[in-house]
């Protein structure tokens, strides 16, 4: 492995390289393929992104099964420290990696710095992991006899990350995979993989040891690399949902804990009753912040009855006033999409949606600024299921609207839906929204409340093909997955009391 001066940039191209990241330092990718890296608002090439071999994964695997042994040991106290320091430090500097994510993600940088302190929250969680991993004890459980239970790491555990978060989703995996004491291999998004440098690098500073947490980059070959070694116990997966199932099906059949977390098509149930405007702007918001590249952005709005019309007007009357552009420029509300691929992608729905019988209202593709990936915010009505507007997860700023007549029709087509991620009523009937939390089926409901990313302290996951496996992400679920339960059952000599006993253990 050659040691690499991190993000060093090629002088004729003003390239940057972008590696690895194994034992502490920066590390030359020898595979002779790399990817290449966007900035979104220009539509030019900023670097170049090394693709890692089998060996090269096995090299991180190998630190981090290093690193294990000593850091499971340090005391929780110590960690608990360290967690306090990270914490401090990646609060004074995220505006820095606020406007790395801008620079290869597209997101303008309020929102980038929302996805910063929606991940420092995990880490705050962290903070606290003496008392997350505090357990159970029963003294005189049988006579002289006492049991406990203790939670304890797995050993080296691995993530895989998708493009639209490449901050906030690989701190739901690294903080409470660290702070429960596994060593961890990242294996980000070669869309937009410098976050993760730059988080390697923080950690370091911090004074995490060398080998507690290591970056692969890479393609699927590491990521296949990551499902077959067998020193990973576990592999933590959020993107897509083929990807997800194929993540899912490959980890477990080779005896990994695996929990992975795929796709969605969130549905917004709009009733008459509800606050016309509020339910518009909660529409706009959710469907076009970050230009619709959320797993959790409404890219449906299911209309009930007499909702419709005054619906639709109001969120015409807000697209044109979604200012679009270089996410670097404050006044941006909504940036452009992360490779011209995915806009064009994203492009041809709207451009289909006539083709399958839905009307499209506001067309997106006219007016786009002209370098770059951008696309403006698409509104189509009378979409349905059975068209490919409604079945896809489209992943970008086009918002499609189903008319229903009745509440009972509008929980259907939800819970018919494969996704079942995250949904939302808006109502002022307190009736109907406790009716819709009990018979929805999706992880997280909002009531009133359009995109309802749990805090911390619970978990984030969905239900039908938004989830593979059965422990959602950070918050308690995180804890339990990144550790594994012992009981112990013990008594200490009493010489009145032994005897040789050829029975089955019964408690006395
Ligand atoms: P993706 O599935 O294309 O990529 C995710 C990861 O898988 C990346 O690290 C990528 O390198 C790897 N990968 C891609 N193709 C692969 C293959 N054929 N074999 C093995 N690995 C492969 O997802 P994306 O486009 O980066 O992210 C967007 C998707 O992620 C959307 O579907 C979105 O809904 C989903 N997502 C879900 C959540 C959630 O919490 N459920 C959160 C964020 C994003």
């Amino acid at each position: 492995m050659t040691e690499l001066a991190t993000r060093p940039v090629d002088e004729e191209t003003g390239v940057t390289r972008i590696s690895h990241w194994i034992d502490g330092r920066s590390v030359a990718g020898e595979s002779g393929r790399s990817g290449p890296v966007y900035n979104p608002a220009t539509g030019r090439q900023t670097g170049a992104v090394d693709l890692a071999t089998e060996g090269e994964v096995d090299a991180a695997v190998q630190a981090a099964k290093a690193a294990f042994a000593t850091w499971r040991s340090v005391s929780l106290a110590k960690r608990a420290e360290l967690f306090f320091r990270i914490r401090e430090l990646v609060h004074e500097r995220r505006e820095e990696v606020a406007k790395i994510l801008t620079a290869e993600h597209g997101k303008v940088l309020s929102d980038a710095l929302g996805e910063v302190t929606r991940g420092l929250e995990v880490i705050e969680f962290c903070c606290g992991l003496p008392t997350l991993l505090k357990s159970e004890y029963s003294e005189q459980a049988s006579t002289g006899i006492d049991v406990y239970s203790i939670r304890q790491p797995l050993g080296v555990v691995a993530g895989i990350t998708p493009f639209n978060f490449p901050a906030m989703v690989p701190m739901w995996m690294w903080a409470p995979a660290i702070a429960t004491g596994n060593t961890f291999v990242l294996k980000p998004s070669e869309k937009d993989p410098s976050a993760s440098l730059w988080t390697a690098e923080l950690l370091k500073e911090a004074g995490l040891p060398d080998g507690v947490f290591n970056v692969v980059m890479g393609d699927k070959v590491a990521v296949d690399a990551v499902l077959n070694h067998p020193d990973i116990a576990a592999v933590s997966f959020v993107g897509s949902t083929p990807i997800a199932r194929y993540v899912y099906e490959t980890a477990t059949a080779k005896g990994k804990r695996c929990q992975a977390l795929g796709g969605a098509k969130n549905h917004m149930v709009v009733l008459p009753d509800a606050d016309i405007d509020m339910a518009a702007d909660a529409a706009v918001s959710a469907a076009y912040g970050s230009a619709g590249e959320r797993c959790m952005a409404i890219s449906q709005v299911v209309a009930v009855g007499g909702a419709a019309e005054p619906l639709i007007e109001a969120i015409k009357a807000r697209i044109p006033k979604v200012k679009v552009g270089d996410g670097m420029d404050p006044s941006s509300e909504m940036g452009p999409l992360v490779t011209k691929e995915h806009r064009d992608r994203v492009a041809s729905y709207v451009e289909n949606a006539p083709g399958e019988g839905a009307t499209v209202l506001v067309d997106g593709r006219e007016g786009a600024p002209g370098e770059g990936f951008f696309l403006k915010p698409s509104l189509l009505d009378n979409v349905k299921p059975g068209m490919k507007a409604y079945e896809d997860e489209i992943f970008g700023p086009v918002l499609g609207v189903t008319r229903v007549d009745t509440y009972d029709e509008a929980v259907r087509l939800v819970n018919e839906n494969p996704y079942g991620n995250g949904t939302a009523i808006f109502t002022r009937d307190g009736g109907v929204a406790r009716e819709f939390q009990f018979s929805v089926q999706a992880g997280m409901v909002g009531i009133n409340v359009p995109i309802p990313v749990p805090v911390a302290y619970y978990s984030f996951g969905g239900w039908k093909a938004s989830l593979f496996g059965d422990r959602h992400v950070y918050g308690p679920e995180g804890i339990d997955f990144y550790t594994r339960g012992k009981v112990v059952t013990s008594r200490w000599p009493d010489p009145a009391t032994s005897k040789v006993d050829l029975g089955f253990p019964q408690t006395r």
